[in-house]
């Protein structure tokens, strides 16, 4: 069965958090991952990070990052100061995860979030710049063995990469072994046609998995279609990691973000919280486990 983890951000109104005390909460509600904010790390000190990475260990949890590149670190941008910009911005962080032992990045790695409003020509130019820039971090990524996992985000998010085949297209024409895919349950429910044939799609390409319901809530809570997502992944042999983001809470720069705005949780406790993510942990695995049957 794959790594199943959940994002610090469900319980938390800012990316900057006490990140032991959710490695000890992923790990007594049963998860086997937990997903930072990576963009935290570089402001860190080298102890705190060391300090983040033996709590992991200690309490057996995995750590994988993930980030939507902040504008001026746009590596499709048409200043190629930017671009500089964001690929030594890239470089910081895939050493800061290479120094905590992590293996897997995922997020908006290849322009920026949240992406601006472009025209399709705009697009098709901004794509070959983010070809050039992924192409000089891509050596990078195989020198620290970390999968480098480009998330498929819905157009309101970003305009470069919407759907599994534009991600494929956008890979296979790159080359890189460590760059990859990361799929999401709910940017796939905006723009796929069908999430069964997306996942097949994306194949051997897929790297990291993120799910969620269509309107961020916990898995099971929704009406996306877990049967064809657990199908997807299993008849492409998918062996990576399958990471919940929901988020339910407003308020505070997540909030903001991620627009949250109305209280999808109501008002449940932290205690409640911790209740949803467990319950949601566990509809996972079982429809999981009847897949695999
Ligand atoms: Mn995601």
């Amino acid at each position: 069965m794959n790594k199943t983890g959940i994002y610090f951000a469900f319980w938390e109104r800012e990316w900057e958090a006490d990140y032991c005390y959710y490695i000890k909460k992923a790990a007594r509600l049963g998860f086997d991952v937990l997903e930072l904010a990576a963009g935290c790390l570089p402001e860190m000190t080298k102890d705190k990070r060391k300090e983040i990475a033996d709590c992991a260990r200690t309490e057996g949890i995995e750590l994988t990052y993930c980030i939507g590149l902040p504008p001026c670190y746009d590596l499709a941008h048409e200043d190629a100061e930017v671009r500089a910009q964001g690929k030594d911005y890239v470089k910081r962080l895939l050493s800061c995860i290479y120094e905590m032992g992590g293996k897997t990045f995922g997020g908006i790695l290849y322009s920026a979030w949240p992406g601006r409003t472009v025209t399709y020509d705009y697009k098709m130019q901004a794509r070959e710049r983010s070809l050039a820039s992924l192409k000089e971090i891509a050596k990078v990524t195989e020198d620290y063995d970390i999968d480098y996992c480009l998330e498929v985000v819905n157009r309101f998010e970003q305009y470069l990469l919407n759907t599994a085949q534009e991600g494929v297209d956008f890979v296979k024409e790159l080359g890189a072994p460590k760059v990859k895919l990361l799929l999401d349950s709910f940017h796939m429910n905006i723009e796929e046609d069908s999430l069964y044939e997306a996942i097949r799609t994306a194949g051997d390409y897929l790297g990291h998995f993120h799910i969620g319901e269509c309107n961020r809530k916990t898995p099971g809570l929704g009406r996306i279609d877990w049967d064809s997502i657990c199908r997807g992944l299993l008849s492409i042999g998918y062996q990576g990691k399958i990471v919940m983001e929901p988020f339910i809470k407003p308020g505070g720069q997540v909030g903001k973000d991620i627009k949250i705005y109305r209280d999808q949780s109501d008002g449940a406790t932290e205690e409640e919280m911790d209740m949803l993510a467990q319950n949601a942990l566990a509809f996972i695995r079982s429809r999981q486990k009847a897949w695999e049957q």
